[in-house]
C-alpha cells in the first residue's frame, strides 16, 4: 500500500511502545496527511481497547444529540402573547399612572434576557410627566432602525389592542433579532402620551440634534396588530402623510413602502397598502388629506425621517374600538401576533441589508402589490394622450371644422386635467383615455363611455364627501377642489366630444 502511495515521509519504527503510527504519507487525497498503523497482531491488546474507547465515546455524543439535557433555547419561546397579557394584566396604563410604571417594568423583565444598551426611560414635559421606554439592540456598524409602539393607553381601556399588541410585537422581534447580527443598530422605543396627541414621540424627536436625526434609516411603528379576527386577512401598510413645517404635505418615502412590503413578501404574508378593499382609493384620499386619528410616525415623517406604520385595522376601520374598555386581551389573537412578529425580523433585516437612505421619492402609488414611482405613471398617461392625438387625427379626417375643434378641446381637458391632478390622480383618468380609443357608435354607446371613464373620478369624489361627513377625514384641502375641477373638465370634455358624434357630423 505504501509503495503504491509513494511519497514517503517518515518511517517509524518504534513498534509496541508508543508511536502508533509507523509511516506517514503526505499529499494523498483530501486528507494531508494518512496515518499508516502498524498490524494490529503486533499490539492487538491496546488497539482494541482504544477502539472500545473510540465507540463509547461516539454512542455518549450520539445519545447527547438525540436527547440533549439543555435543550438550545430558542427566542421563540418569549411569546408577543404572553408579553401582551402581561401588559394588559396591569390595567389601564394612562400616562402618570401607577399602571403605566408596572408597564415600564414589565417591559424591562421582558427584555431581561438580552444584551442591550442605552436601557431607559425618557421623560418629557406634558400635562402629565411622560415616560417613554427605549432600549438599544446594538448593530455592527452604524446607522439605526426604529422599532416603536405606544405604551400608554386611554383612561379605563386595557389598551389590548392598542397597543400593548404593538409594543409585545416589538419587544418579541427585538428577541428575534437579537440571534442574528445586524449592521444597524434597532432602537426599541415604546412611546408614552400617544392618547395625548403623540406627545411622547413628538418630545423624544425634540430632544434629538440633527446629527443623530440622519442616523436614523427607518422607523416602523406597529399599531394594533394580532386583531382576533382578523385572520386570514393581509396586514395592512399604511403610508401615513404628515404636515410639513410651513404646511405642505409630506409622504413616508416610496422605497420604505417597497422594503416593507418585500419584507412581508419573504415571510409569504403580502400586504395591503392604506386599506384591505380601497387601496387605491385610500392611497389617493391620503395624498389630499390626513385620517382624523394620528400616529407615532407622523412626527418623524414631518422632518423627512422615514416613517411607516404597520397595522391589521385598515384606515377606515373605526378605531375608537380601541378606546373602550372592552380592548381586553381576548381582542387578540396568539397566532397572528406572532406572524406579525416574524414579520416584523423580517422586515428589520430587509432594510439592515441598506447602506444608507435611497434618495426619497414621496410621489407613488402602489399597484398589485408594486411601488410605481411618479415617472411610471406619466409616461403612461402621456402615451395615453399621444395614442389619443393620433387615433382622433385619422378618425376626424375631413369632418368639419367646428367638430375638430371640439375634440381638440377635449383632448386638452384631458391634458389639463393630467396637469392639475393631485400628485397621481392622474390613474383616474387612465380609463377616460383608453375609452376614448375605442371606435365610435351611437349616442348612446358614447353616453355609456362617458359615464364609465368619468366613474373613477366621481367614485373618489364621493369617498372623500362619505370621510368628510363621517368625520373620518379631518380636512378639506385645495387639491380637493382641484379634483372637483379634473371632474368637470373631462365632463365637459365628454360632453363636447359627444355633441361632436357622428349625428353632427
Ligand atoms: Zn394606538
Amino acid at each position: 500500500l505504501i509503495s503504491r502511495l509513494g511519497k514517503l515521509d517518515t518511517l517509524s519504527g518504534n513498534l509496541c511502545r508508543d508511536s502508533v503510527p509507523i509511516a506517514r504519507v503526505k499529499g494523498v487525497g483530501w486528507a494531508e496527511e494518512l496515518v499508516v498503523r502498524k498490524k494490529e497482531s503486533h499490539c492487538h491488546g491496546r488497539v482494541a481497547g482504544e477502539r472500545r474507547y473510540i465507540h463509547r465515546g461516539l454512542l455518549v455524543v450520539l445519545v447527547a444529540w438525540l436527547f440533549p439535557l439543555y435543550p438550545p433555547r430558542l427566542a421563540a419561546e418569549i411569546s408577543a402573547m404572553s408579553i401582551a397579557e402581561e401588559l394588559v394584566a396591569v390595567g389601564p396604563r394612562s400616562t402618570g399612572s401607577a399602571a403605566h410604571a408596572q408597564a415600564l417594568q414589565r417591559v424591562r423583565e421582558a427584555l431581561a434576557p438580552l444584551t442591550l444598551a442605552e436601557v431607559r426611560v425618557v421623560g418629557g414635559a406634558s400635562e402629565e410627566p411622560l415616560a417613554t421606554f427605549e432600549a438599544v439592540l446594538p448593530g455592527r456598524g452604524g446607522g439605526e432602525i426604529l422599532l416603536t409602539a405606544h405604551l400608554d393607553t386611554v383612561a379605563h381601556s386595557p389598551g389590548a389592542l392598542d397597543d400593548a399588541s404593538g409594543c409585545a410585537v416589538a419587544i418579541a422581534a427585538l428577541h428575534d433579532l437579537a440571534r442574528t447580527p445586524l449592521s444597524h443598530s434597532v432602537r426599541l422605543l415604546l412611546f408614552d402620551g400617544e392618547e395625548l396627541g403623540l406627545q411622547g414621540s413628538r418630545s423624544w424627536l425634540n430632544e434629538l440634534d440633527a446629527e443623530r436625526r440622519a442616523d436614523i434609516l427607518a422607523v416602523i411603528n406597529l399599531e394594533m396588530v394580532g386583531a382576533r379576527g382578523a385572520r386570514g386577512r393581509r396586514p395592512v401598510v399604511v403610508p401615513l402623510p404628515a404636515q410639513g413645517p410651513r404646511g405642505g404635505q409630506r409622504r413616508p418615502p416610496g422605497w420604505l413602502v417597497h422594503a416593507v412590503l418585500r419584507g412581508l413578501d419573504t415571510v409569504g404574508w403580502p400586504a395591503a397598502v392604506a386599506d384591505r378593499r380601497h387601496s387605491i382609493a385610500s392611497q389617493l384620499l391620503l395624498r389630499v388629506g390626513y385620517p382624523a386619528r394620528g400616529a407615532d410616525s407622523q412626527p418623524f415623517v414631518r422632518v423627512r425621517i422615514p416613517a411607516i406604520v404597520l397595522t391589521d385595522l385598515s384606515l377606515w376601520e373605526d378605531k375608537g374600538a380601541g378606546h373602550s374598555a372592552a380592548d381586553g386581551v381576548e381582542r387578540l389573537d396568539p397566532a397572528r401576533l406572532e406572524r406579525w412578529t416574524t414579520a416584523t425580523a423580517a422586515i428589520v433585516r430587509r432594510l439592515d441589508a441598506l447602506a444608507g437612505r435611497p434618495r426619497g421619492e414621496e410621489e407613488y402609488l402602489v399597484l398589485a402589490g408594486r411601488v410605481w414611482l411618479r415617472r411610471d405613471i406619466y409616461w403612461v398617461g402621456f402615451a395615453l394622450w399621444v395614442l389619443l392625438l393620433l387615433v382622433e387625427r385619422r378618425r376626424w379626417q375631413g369632418s368639419v371644422a367646428g367638430a375638430r375643434r371640439r375634440v381638440s378641446l377635449f383632448r386638452f381637458s384631458f391634458l389639463a386635467a393630467a396637469l392639475v391632478a393631485p400628485s397621481l390622480a392622474m390613474v383616474l383618468l387612465y380609463p377616460m383615455g383608453a375609452l376614448t380609443l375605442l371606435p365610435r357608435g351611437g349616442l348612446r354607446w358614447q353616453r355609456g363611455k362617458l359615464a364609465v371613464g368619468l366613474l373613477p373620478i366621481a367614485g373618489l369624489l364621493l369617498v372623500c364627501l362619505l370621510a368628510l361627513l363621517r368625520g373620518t377625514l379631518a380636512w378639506w384641502s385645495p387639491p380637493v377642489v382641484s379634483l372637483t375641477l379634473i371632474g368637470v373638465a373631462l365632463a365637459t370634455g365628454g360632453a363636447l366630444l359627444l355633441r361632436a358624434g357622428p349625428a353632427a357630423e
